[in-house]
């Protein structure tokens, strides 16, 4: 009975940890997952992006406006086409006149707005299909290959490419033109949109200790400046307090009082290495969830309290 109990108990207590790991490992799961999708940078379609004829909003044939780029004039059947940001492939089928054509939907970070949006490559290889609806895709991963004539629309081999200005709704609106005037607006300039949306933001912020003011160790507490800068959430500053309590004894520091800005969430926490060295840990977030930390050494253990030179 007593053993039977024993073990109901460490089954609790190891149900009870797996359980907090678990929600542990939940809660950091969404941010790592949002960040995967996210369109965070782009490129063109082709590499390289050459041999443009018909832009978008050009008037092609009477009355019919294009939506869109064509481009890869030149490029021979078969060359490679390529996802133009990280997103979610919603369509991959076989359209009359418009071969194998491909529809991805982006969900731009919130510093470019927090839209989603859709791009459609037309005119694609309907025997070299590569992706299928659902698939997650990331920038650059090749999708397809340019058609041949007839995929091209009776055409030398090219893509068609646009950027419709909203999610994916099951409703077929990716037409290659249009002709009231009006709905080009729906729809983004490629030539535009790719170079203004090309920055390339996959690292995490770079955390620098800009200043560690020595005069407040006399009163065993020490203001730390550390400064964070990123590409797409801008510059943050936190001052942390470290206050030294016990200053015979073992040192307990704490962080206090810390100022934050909102566009980097930045977290830090006291850790003691073996060498008997107190250091401080920053953690920042940038707004596509990348995550950066850095360790700094803060105190030396003795009985003195003694600044040392931070490591950059
Ligand atoms: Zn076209």
């Amino acid at each position: 009975m007593g053993h039977l109990l024993l073990v109901r108990i460490n089954k609790a207590l190891f149900s009870g940890v797996f359980l907090a790991f678990a929600v542990f490992i939940g809660a950091l799961l969404p941010k790592f997952a949002f960040a995967a999708g996210i369109a965070d940078h782009f490129v063109f379609p082709l590499n390289p992006w050459v041999g443009n004829t018909i832009q978008h909003g050009e008037e092609f044939s009477a009355g019919l406006y294009h939506v869109g780029t064509d481009a890869g004039f030149g490029q021979p059947e078969g060359t490679p086409v390529y996802a133009v940001a990280n997103g979610v492939v919603k369509e991959s089928q076989e359209r009359s006149g418009f071969g194998l054509v491909v529809l991805i939907e982006h969900t731009l970070p919130e510093s470019a707005g927090g839209n989603t949006i859709v791009s459609v490559y037309g005119h694609l290889s309907v025997g070299n299909n590569m992706v299928s609806p659902g698939q997650e895709v990331s920038v650059g991963q090749q999708i397809g290959v340019l058609g041949n004539t007839t995929e091209a629309g009776s055409a030398r081999p090219h893509i068609h490419f646009g950027i419709h200005k909203s999610a994916y709704t099951g409703v077929w609106v990716y037409y290659g033109h249009v002709s009231d005037l009006a709905l080009i607006d729906d729809w983004y300039d490629p030539a535009v949109f790719i170079p203004e949306h090309a920055v390339v933001d996959d690292r995490g912020p770079k955390i620098r200790l800009k200043h560690l003011r020595r005069s407040m160790v006399v009163h065993d507490v020490m203001n730390m400046d550390v400064r964070v800068k990123d590409k797409t959430s801008g510059v943050a500053s936190v001052v942390v307090k470290l206050l030294n309590k016990h200053k015979h004894h073992s040192q307990v520091i704490q962080a206090i009082n810390p100022v934050e800005t909102p566009d980097i969430p930045i977290s830090y926490d006291m850790l003691e290495k073996k060498n008997g060295r107190w250091y401080i840990r920053i953690i920042a977030t940038d707004k596509v969830g990348n995550t950066q930390r850095k360790t700094i050494p803060v105190f030396k253990n003795s009985t003195r309290v003694t600044a040392l030179p931070p490591v950059l």
